[in-house]
């Protein structure tokens, strides 16, 4: 793009949740109008835009009236259909483009892609028809994870297996649809890069950050990553090798496991900002929001330097039992920094917020982020 969208521009993205609403924000804060499409008339992102479309992510005339008002368009998950991206780019500049954001929407796609372009994941096998679980047990080894293709999210549409007669039952339960079966890997670690990608190919990357899970969401980002500079270093390399690969354009993260035995492996890729960058909005200079803006516009990246060693905590609805959560707890703290996404219904699993604990050592972030977590 040669010349970039300046503030006083209107920019649009597709999907209103939390992601969404924080783009929101970083856009609006930068001057720029924001229109958003999501089918909720609740959306996180809808409540701060300039104008809410209230439409399917199909809507044809939804899709001309976003592409006509808007110099460009992102998106904010990757469930949107790949054609909605083709129709918007008949109207104004689109990224991600379509057909990376085609290939990372479904996992076997996205595993075919990943191994066919040589880079290191968990052994799995397509699981296209019940037939075809004996073989797919036989490539991967048991225990697996049988996950679905498509959709799936949060350790949703995932049942782990210990026999081909229950990868059998599992394939059964998820429906009968186009599954990925992956072999269970002894997981040292979590990690993932965020980075930011623009239309000459430039990289700026986040700092790595060490992600802990439970139930399979995300539950703790700890940044500096405690890992060694030379497991970073590869971890930074594979992700920019992943986007350039996939010739990227806009914020995209990439999910790494740190295996047992030391390997690095590529779980998952999102074609958007992650829940594993969040601990930007308050450490870095630039936050992956800003980034995706930054890379929207057509604008340099912004510096991602670390400015203090921060632990990010989500917030889920499970909280919201006996009354909510204690928030004076939270706020009590003059480093703890909390961010709430508006949603009206807090329900177990659900992401309603999350809030970053900043302190000179990373040791005592994570002991005041952990004492929180189980205070709040
Ligand atoms: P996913 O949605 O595929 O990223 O999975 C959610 C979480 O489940 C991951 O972050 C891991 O903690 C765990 N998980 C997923 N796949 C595997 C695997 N093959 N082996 C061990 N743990 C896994």
């Amino acid at each position: 793009m040669s010349e970039p969208l300046l503030p006083g521009a209107t920019l649009g993205i597709l999907g209103g949740g939390q992601l969404g609403r924080m783009f929101t924000i970083a856009a609006r804060t930068m001057g720029y109008r924001v229109i958003v499409l999501d089918p909720d008339s609740l959306s996180p992102a809808g409540q701060m835009a300039d104008l809410h479309l209230q439409a399917d992510y199909l809507d044809h005339g939804a899709l001309r009236q976003l592409g006509e008002a808007c110099a460009a368009v992102t998106t904010e998950f990757e469930n949107v259909p790949a054609d909605s991206l083709i129709e918007l780019a008949q109207h104004c500049r689109v990224s991600p483009g379509a057909e990376a954001v085609a290939i990372v929407q479904d996992r076997s796609r996205e595993k075919t892609w990943l191994a066919q372009q040589g880079f290191p994941t968990a052994p799995f096998a397509l699981v296209n028809d019940g037939a075809d679980i004996p073989a797919a047990c036989a490539r991967t080894g048991l225990p697996a994870l049988l996950k679905v293709a498509r959709l799936g999210y949060d350790g949703k549409g995932q049942i782990r297996v210990d026999s081909v007669a229950a990868a059998q039952a599992a394939y059964a339960e998820l429906g009968g649809q186009p599954c990925v079966l992956e072999g269970w890997v002894a997981l040292e670690r979590e990690v993932s890069v965020v980075l930011g990608r623009d239309d000459a190919g430039r990289c700026a990357l986040f700092p790595v950050a060490e992600n802990r899970h439970a139930n399979g969401i995300l539950d703790v980002s700890i940044v500096p990553a405690r890992i060694e500079a030379r497991v970073a270093e590869a971890a930074c390399a594979m992700a920019r090798a992943v986007a350039d690969q996939l010739g990227y354009v806009g914020v995209m993260a990439v999910e790494f496991f740190i295996t047992q035995a030391g390997d690095l492996l590529v779980n998952e890729i999102a074609p958007r900002p992650h829940n594993s960058g969040h601990y930007t909005l308050d450490a870095c200079v630039t936050d992956q929001f800003e980034q995706q803006v930054r890379m929207l516009a057509g604008l340099p990246a912004g510096d991602t330097r670390l400015l203090s060693p921060v632990v990010m905590v989500n917030i889920l609805g499970d909280r919201w039992h006996n009354g909510g959560p204690h928030w004076q707890r939270l706020l009590g703290h003059g480093n703890v920094k909390l961010h709430l996404y508006g949603k009206q219904a807090a329900r177990p699993g659900r992401k309603m917020g999350h809030f970053n604990v900043l302190a000179a050592e990373p040791a005592a972030a994570l002991a005041l982020a952990e004492e929180l977590r189980g205070a709040l």
